[in-house]
Parts: C-alpha cells; sequence; structure tokens
C-alpha cells in the first residue's frame, strides 16, 4: 500500500457537496505473505475505509495498492472476481453479515457456486471441511440452520468458514469481535490465529482494542485521523511506545508490563479529531501534552521517523 487516500464526497439531499472525509489520507505500509499485521485505532480514525479498499470495495482517491505485483486500481471483471477469492473479509457484525433467511449451506454455497466450483458433491466437501474448520460439528446439522438459531460465536464462525471457502491468500477482519460476549472473544480470536498460523495467511487485523493485539500479530500499526502513526513489531510497539498517542492507548489498559510503566504517561483525553476538517500538523497536536507550538500546529511529521530499525514513528520527538 503506497500513498493511499480514500476520500469521500459529504452531500446533503444527496446532491449539495457540504465536506470532504478524508477517511484515508497518505498510508503507506506493506504486508507480507504469511504475516499478522494489527491496525488499531479508535472508532472514526479511518480503520474500515482502509479494509474496504483494501477489499477493492471503495475505489482509492489516489496512491496504489499493490497484491502480489498487481494493481488493484486495474483489475476488473474477472480479474477482480479472482483477486476477491484471494480476500477473505471477516466483518464486524456477524448476524449483520449473514442473509437472515438463507440456511448456512446456502450462505456457504454461494460464493462456491459464483467462483464455479462444481460439482455439487464438491461444494459440500468444502463446506463441510470449512465448518469443521472452525469448529462447528456436527457439519451437517449446523449446514441446516439460520443464523438466527446461532449464538453470536457461532454466527461469528459460519463468517470465517465463508471467508475460508475459497482458500485466501489474506484474510481482512474489521473488529471481528468486537460485537460479540466478552466471553467468546478470545475463543474466536484464537481460532483466527490458528488458521493464519495453519494456513499461513496474510493477515490485517483491524480493532480499536490494543489489549487483544499481543498473541495474535506480529506487527501493529496505529491509526491516527487517516493515517498511520506507528508501526513497529508488536512487542516494541507495546514495550516501547514511539508515539504520544500510543502511549496513551496503552495508559488506558494500564498495561502492566510495559518496561516504562512507572513514568506518568499520557492519558487519551479530548475528541478523536475530525476526518472533515483535520487538525493542522500533527493531527494529534490538539491532545498531545507534548505539542510544541509553532512546530507540532504547522509542520506534519513525517510517518518515518525510525527510533530502531523496524520502528517507525510520525512524531517530532522522535526526528
Ligand atoms: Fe505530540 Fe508534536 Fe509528536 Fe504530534 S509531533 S505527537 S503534537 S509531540
Ligand atoms: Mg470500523
Amino acid at each position: 500500500v503506497d500513498g493511499l487516500y480514500t476520500h469521500f464526497e459529504l452531500r446533503q439531499w444527496g446532491f449539495l457537496r457540504t465536506g470532504t472525509v478524508h477517511a484515508v489520507d497518505g498510508v503507506t505500509f506493506t504486508l507480507d505473505a504469511g504475516e499478522a499485521v494489527a491496525v488499531v485505532g479508535e472508532s472514526g480514525c479511518g480503520k474500515s475505509s482502509l479494509a474496504r479498499t483494501l477489499l477493492a470495495l471503495h475505489r482509492p482517491t489516489a496512491g496504489s495498492v499493490r497484491f502480489a505485483g498487481t494493481e488493484l486500481g486495474a483489475l476488473n471483471g474477472a480479474a477482480l472476481k479472482a483477486y476477491r477469492a484471494q480476500v477473505g473479509y471477516v466483518q464486524q457484525d456477524p448476524y449483520g453479515a449473514l442473509p437472515p433467511f438463507m440456511e448456512v449451506k446456502r450462505i456457504l454455497a454461494e460464493p462456491l457456486i459464483i467462483h464455479g466450483v462444481r460439482p455439487r458433491a464438491e461444494r459440500w466437501r468444502r463446506i463441510k471441511a470449512a465448518l469443521e474448520e472452525v469448529g462447528l460439528t456436527p457439519a451437517a446439522d449446523v449446514a441446516a440452520k439460520f443464523p438466527h438459531q446461532l449464538s453470536g460465536g457461532q454466527q461469528q464462525r459460519v463468517v470465517i468458514a465463508r471467508a475460508l471457502l475459497l482458500r485466501p491468500a489474506m484474510i481482512i477482519a474489521d473488529e471481528p469481535v468486537s460485537m460479540l460476549d466478552a466471553s467468546v472473544r478470545v475463543e474466536i480470536l484464537n481460532l483466527l490465529h490458528r488458521i493464519q498460523q495453519e494456513h499461513r495467511l496474510a493477515l490485517l487485523y483491524i480493532t480499536h482494542d490494543l489489549s487483544t493485539v499481543r498473541h495474535y500479530v506480529d506487527r501493529a500499526m496505529v491509526m491516527y485521523g487517516g493515517r498511520i502513526i506507528e508501526q513497529a513489531p508488536v512487542g516494541a510497539l507495546l514495550q516501547r511506545p514511539q508515539h504520544p498517542y500510543t502511549e496513551a492507548l496503552l495508559s488506558a489498559l494500564g498495561d502492566p508490563d510495559a518496561a516504562n510503566a512507572g513514568r506518568p504517561r499520557p492519558v487519551p483525553g479530548g475528541e478523536a479529531p475530525s476526518l472533515i476538517q483535520p487538525p493542522s500538523g500533527c493531527r494529534y497536536h490538539p491532545r498531545c501534552p507534548y505539542a510544541m507550538v509553532n512546530r507540532c500546529e504547522l509542520d506534519p511529521p513525517p510517518p518515518d521517523f525510525r527510533p530502531h530499525p523496524e520502528h517507525r514513528a510520525a512524531c517530532w520527538l522522535r526526528e
């Protein structure tokens, strides 16, 4: 992903232009084959728009997304369909993601039919394998149910099974557990992690909850105001955060084994920045306890100060 911008026009009564939402506003990163990366940020920071742009559901305003060397913007028709088969999508709200009047078997058959998997026996073989893989057994019983006959956790397992059916190379999971009961969240995250490891999938795990990334990803990126403001291997990010916003997120967790736990830290006060009129300079400056007058308000810090070789932070303090 290189210099990606996804902007939306806001309109009143359908036509009067009232503003531009800078949902993704200059994002650059790489996701390797088999690598798990988290995107962490408050709601309204642009992370779902980023996900939907990578799924080719939104067209980027500018910049480039390449998948295995192929430019996404250049795909259409059969090539776009082939790309979509490579990328599984796990949504936030499993019930909303599953058509209510279809049995699980039909829900899962649909993508296979669309992608020309034949005959019916082969489709059932794949559906059964996917249901078993996500722990929904006996598969024949679950396949005959409607979504409302399943618990939230079971529904999310169906969504994950559907994401796996076409044997993707990458999974994009957008807040996959935030709508679920706390008691099943860890189960579902463990399941996603196991599947990611076994199939060596690339995983983009999007979450507002920094406490859920540690065991599940190799690297983490923190998004703020449409931009990635810090990225690092997950251990380094949690132990030596280099951006004041990441520090604030961590201190809100009261993370006991962060190296700097004894030191006073900023807490995330104030409001998330507007994506319609983003703050000037560093977008975090209105909330940042370290903000330097005449510096942070005026000049946006570049995204790639490298306090450590694998660590990048968009903060003037790391210059
Ligand atoms: Fe705070 Fe300035 Fe760093 Fe932004 S650039 S996070 S305002 S110190
Ligand atoms: Mg979202």
